[in-house]
């Protein structure tokens, strides 16, 4: 028996259970990665993430050649590119796995329509790219659930299944050609520090950070400076990480570090299972509030400023030059750098999210467009009306203001926190410094935000 096995969001051989599923009963498998323009078109394919995937890739295939196989990847459309390998292997099955955007959704039902026009079936696992499936669990009087912590109580009590181990040989039949495989090196406009990407180096991230970071987690995910965090994000994101084994591994760790680290998975978890019900909520207000998101400002000067890392607030430019140089940005860095821009700039989230995608390493349509909806207020927030203050959370994340040295170089030289406050500057010292000065006063940000939602 041959059987295609598309990879998509799910690059490793570790877990893999559509993997282990064709290969049962000593089947024969066709690896097969499709590079569909479509993704292009709709707007998804950004330099930082095509040149993380030519790392996935090559991985994979080294991967798969230690094991007597080979990848195979194919440039068109994903349906013709899978019936066409399926014909000229002769294989009978073709298995994947789910996913949960609108693009998925569609692919997949063309794709189970026209294999079985041919005779074939396509076989869709679940818990692949999230630890628990979307739909597994709901709400009494709903498909999905809105608030995150009865969502996590429900969550945590689901059994996970087995972590499966990378197959130790994989048949692939001879006559399958495949294109030359991408280059990091070829992708244009990467950003400078974008880290590797890969099966093996996710795995290695991954044990590192259980030997020697998630203990301090919960006390330490906010320290923006000590950058803290585990950044398994971007392989999470192409899957070169199981949820599922990420999950069961930081539970062997145990303690408080762990438990605060597998709550924030479960987030991941969460926002697929409302997207999979909601898919609309990528592009429209998942709650409507009729925000007209002006004020009376320029939004598009507003917005690139704030792109451009050049709002005068040191903590929101520094994140936003932290997204440029790495491709990557802290969590609350993500945070502030969104509040800003919708609650005291007013910009639209759409406007926000979009710049995230052409940029983040990880960008991922679940997380970033329902993070940003959460953060605007027209998401799941439980309290959609809350608005960050730079100055305070420079103070409170940033204490000593070692994180906006880093990143604003403009402001390298001014010690301590005041880094945070640079118009307390002398006016010399200042002026010296070439920092820009706030694009608007915050107290002018949060009275229009109040009007705009009805507050006064
Ligand atoms: P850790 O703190 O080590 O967390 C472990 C893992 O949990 C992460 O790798 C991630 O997979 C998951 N996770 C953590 N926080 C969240 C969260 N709030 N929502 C969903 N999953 C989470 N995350 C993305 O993966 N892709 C995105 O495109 C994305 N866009 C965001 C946009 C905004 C405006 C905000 C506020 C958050 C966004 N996040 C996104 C969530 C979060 O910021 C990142 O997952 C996290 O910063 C990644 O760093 P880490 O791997 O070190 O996280």
């Amino acid at each position: 028996r041959t059987s295609v096995v598309l990879f998509t969001c799910d690059l490793r051989l570790s877990d893999h259970p559509p993997l282990r599923a064709a290969l049962r009963g000593g089947g024969r498998v066709v690896p097969l990665f499709v590079r569909d323009p479509a993704v292009d078109r709709v707007g998804f394919a950004a330099p930082n993430r095509l040149a993380f995937l030519a790392d996935c890739l090559r991985d994979l295939d080294a991967g798969l050649r230690e094991r007597g196989g080979r990848l195979v990847l194919r440039e068109g459309d994903t349906v013709a590119e899978v019936c066409r390998v399926a014909t000229e292997a002769d294989a009978d099955e073709v298995h994947m796995t789910g996913d949960v955007s609108t693009f998925a959704h569609l692919r997949e039902r063309r794709l189970r329509q026209a294999l079985q026009a041919d005779g074939r079936r396509l076989y869709v696992h679940e818990t692949v790219s999230t630890a628990v499936a979307p739909g597994a669990v709901t709400p009494a009087a709903s498909d999905h659930f809105a608030v995150f912590t009865p969502y996590y109580r429900r969550w945590s009590e689901q059994g996970l299944r087995d972590v499966l181990d990378a197959p130790r040989t994989v048949g692939v039949p001879e006559q399958v050609d495949s294109a030359p495989l991408p280059e990091r090196g070829d992708v244009s406009g990467v950003s400078p520090a974008l880290r590797p990407g890969g099966e093996t180096e996710g795995r290695r991230r991954l044990a590192a950070w259980l030997r020697s970071g998630v203990d301090a987690y919960e006390i330490r995910h906010d320290d923006l400076a000590g950058d803290a965090t585990s950044r398994l994000s971007p392989h999470l994101h192409f899957g070169t990480l199981s949820p599922v084994e990420v999950v069961r591994r930081a539970r062997g760790v145990g303690g408080a570090g762990a438990e605060a680290f597998v709550r924030q998975i479960t987030w991941r978890d969460f926002n697929r299972q409302l997207l999979a019900a909601r898919p609309e909520a990528a592009t429209r207000d998942y709650r409507t509030r009729r925000d007209r998101w002006r004020g009376g400002r320029d939004a598009e000067a507003d917005a690139e400023a704030w792109r451009q890392g050049r709002t005068g607030y040191p903590l929101v430019d520094a994140a936003m030059r932290q997204l440029r140089h790495e491709g990557w940005m802290h969590n609350r860095g993500r945070l502030l750098a969104a509040s800003f821009l919708t609650k005291t700039l007013y910009v639209d989230w759409r406007v926000g999210a979009r710049h995230f995608l052409d940029l983040l390493v990880d960008g991922d349509v679940a997380n970033n467009q329902l993070n940003w909806q959460w953060v605007a207020g027209t998401g799941t927030d439980t309290r959609p009306n809350r608005v960050l203050n730079p100055v305070a959370q420079g103070k409170r994340f940033d204490p000593d203001g070692a994180y906006v040295r880093r990143w604003v170089e403009e402001l390298a030289d001014v010690e301590g926190g005041a880094v945070h406050e640079p118009w307390k500057l002398p006016a010399r010292e200042r002026s010296r410094t070439g920092y820009p000065e706030a694009m608007v006063s915050l107290a002018e940000g949060l009275e229009r935000f109040k009007r705009a939602r009805g507050q006064t």
